[in-house]
């Protein structure tokens, strides 16, 4: 190996190898040398080749010289296979991103973002991080009939809660007039017109195939009424600049579609200005002036692709590559912007972060990390078929992260007081971590009366209070007597006693445990005040974040089992 390049292409050439158990693929190599020194992206002509040599070296190697070769030479690329690829799948290859791509997440400051963006953003942000190269936070808010001034910080606040690595801002509101200024060569080029026709009218023209008369106006004529627009003649849903497409394609929605009109309320909170692009004219332009390399969105923009391509077309722009994801039915939650923002300003919500919709600000009021969210996401990847997301996922992706960090404690919902006749003084000692000794234990005496989970102990003759002793319980009607039964466990597996959590009575705190479905009203240790703004694990019913602790109270939010 004479330089550094030619010895990173040789180990990740060895890498891709082990990792897939075949021989590797050139342009995987270079995209990873590149995307991880980007040192080397000036010297991208001579890397073809280079690439070529050490993967065909790789290639005739077998399996098991190609592991043994790794870990002589690079033992943190092995590592690193078995660390990572078990748990997070690798996404398809991108196509022309070996010398790095430019990405972009492309949001509408209407609200929060919710599960719907984090796809979106997270499997952009997957392959920049993959490929190497920039990622564009592009706020779409050239429609002022949908701008929140308060979702501005709230995007920002969600991608960086979600650990985008973003690189550059754009705010399509500081960009009108490049919309302008390329709006009026499309009219020159004769790919645009200014329409004044009613809209109902035009429906009627536009699906049976029939141009409308501002269609044959002169350049000139449209440039005069162009003008007009900028300069406030026409008032709002006067006037509309439309894209020349093709009146006989066979989709009705393709033909003729408008890229620029007026809005005089309400005032936009960022600019003075009432003409505005609509979404297919300024995402296009700005995919190409801002050098967008590869488009990752929704099935439901392949019809805005479409449309966007003849833009690209006029004006002899080479079009990025896009993919498109299939559909994402995503159940329990609210997810409609105008369907959070009515609840919201009725009093059914909280607020935006209100656990009942799908906002990321509501998940993470939950305990869910972003790292889940992102790795859920990766899970679900960018396959073209329709699927539901999976929450019973989100969660497993969530607990690998939270069980080893989460303290265990004692949560005693609709709890019953009671006394354990014949019970001597107990102090129980148990673990704040099962796995982690060193974390130590919290200490709960037993020493007169008790509280257990009503449910918990219903209709039952012997149970088994976790790390104390078991009781038997006898029923007076619906009051139980409970007395002391020893501490067996044998005798306890045999009775089939349960083991379940208690409080002491007089060493406790009341808790809400805040669910999607109903809350549950308990006690908890008193321990668990100190644990605001962590992840908890209330022992057999499940991981909570503690969200605050006002006036006594503790207030949790259920996250999963
Ligand atoms: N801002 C638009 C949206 O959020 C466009 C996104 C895109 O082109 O990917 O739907």
């Amino acid at each position: 190996m004479e330089n550094d390049i030619e010895r990173l292409l040789f180990i990740y050439a060895l890498q891709n190898a082990v990792k897939h158990n075949s021989a590797p693929k050139s342009g995987t190599v270079i995209g990873t040398v590149l995307g991880k020194h980007p040192e080397f992206r000036s010297r991208a002509r001579e890397i073809g080749p280079l690439a070529g040599k050490a993967v065909a070296q790789v290639a005739k190697m077998s399996a098991a010289e190609r592991k043994s070769r790794l870990e002589e030479i690079a033992p943190e690329l092995l590592a690193e296979l078995t660390e990572t690829h078990e748990h997070v799948r690798e996404l398809p290859a991108l196509e022309g991103a070996e010398n790095g791509v430019v990405m972009r997440f492309a949001p509408n400051p209407s609200g929060p973002l919710h599960l719907g963006h984090a796809r979106a953003s997270i499997l952009n942000d997957y392959y920049v991080k993959r490929y190497g190269g920039r990622y564009v936070l592009r706020v779409e808010d050239t429609d002022p009939k949908r701008v929140d001034p308060e979702a501005y910080g709230m995007v920002l606040e969600d991608v960086e809660w979600l650990g985008l690595g973003i690189t550059d801002i754009v705010y399509q509101s500081d960009r009108l007039e490049i919309y302008y200024d390329l709006c009026r060569k499309l009219i020159e080029l004769g790919g645009a017109y200014v329409c004044v026709c009613d809209s109902e009218r035009f429906r009627e023209l536009k699906l049976k195939g029939k141009p409308c008369p501002c269609r044959e106006l002169e350049v000139e004529e449209n440039l005069e009424l162009w003008q007009q627009m900028l300069d406030g003649e026409f008032y709002e849903g006067d006037v509309t600049v439309r894209v020349k497409t093709d009146l006989a394609h066979p989709d009705p929605a393709m033909r003729d579609y408008s890229a620029m009109r007026i809005v005089n309320a309400p005032l936009h909170p960022r600019v003075d200005a009432t003409v505005f692009p609509l979404m297919n004219f300024s995402v296009a332009v700005d995919d190409h002036l801002l050098g967008i390399t590869h488009v990752i969105r929704g099935k439901d923009h392949i019809a805005n692709t479409r449309r966007q391509r003849y833009i690209f077309d006029y004006f002899n722009w080479k079009p990025p590559v896009y993919r498109h994801y299939g559909r994402m039915g995503i159940s329990g939650v609210v997810l409609s912007t105008s369907g959070m923002r009515e609840g919201i300003n009725s009093g059914l919500y909280t607020g935006w972060d209100d656990i009942h919709l799908g906002t990321m600000r509501a998940i993470a009021r939950r305990g869910i990390e972003p790292e889940a969210v992102r790795n859920a996401m990766i899970d679900i990847g960018i396959g073209e078929t329709d699927i539901s997301f999976s929450w019973e996922n989100l969660y497993s992706r969530n607990k690998e992260l939270v069980d080893p960090r989460a303290n265990r404690y004692f949560f005693v919902p609709d709890p019953v007081e009671v006394t354990v006749e014949g019970a001597p003084r107990h102090e129980a000692h148990a673990a704040l971590h099962p796995n982690d000794p060193s974390r130590g234990v919290r200490t709960l005496i037993a020493e007169g009366a008790i509280l257990l989970p009503r449910a918990d102990i219903e209709g039952r003759s012997m149970v088994r209070l976790k790390d104390l002793y078991n009781i038997r319980i006898a029923w007076d009607g619906d009051t139980p007597r409970v007395s002391y039964a020893g501490d067996s466990l044998e005798e306890a597996r045999s009775e089939k006693a349960p083991i379940i959590q208690w409080l002491p009575a007089d060493a406790k705190l009341p808790c809400t445990l805040l669910r999607q479905d109903e809350n549950l009203e308990g006690f908890c240790e008193p321990p668990v005040a100190g644990e605001t703004g962590n992840v908890v694990q209330f022992e057999r019913i499940g991981f909570a974040r503690v969200d605050s602790v006002e006036g006594g109270r503790v207030s949790a939010y259920f996250a999963h089992r």
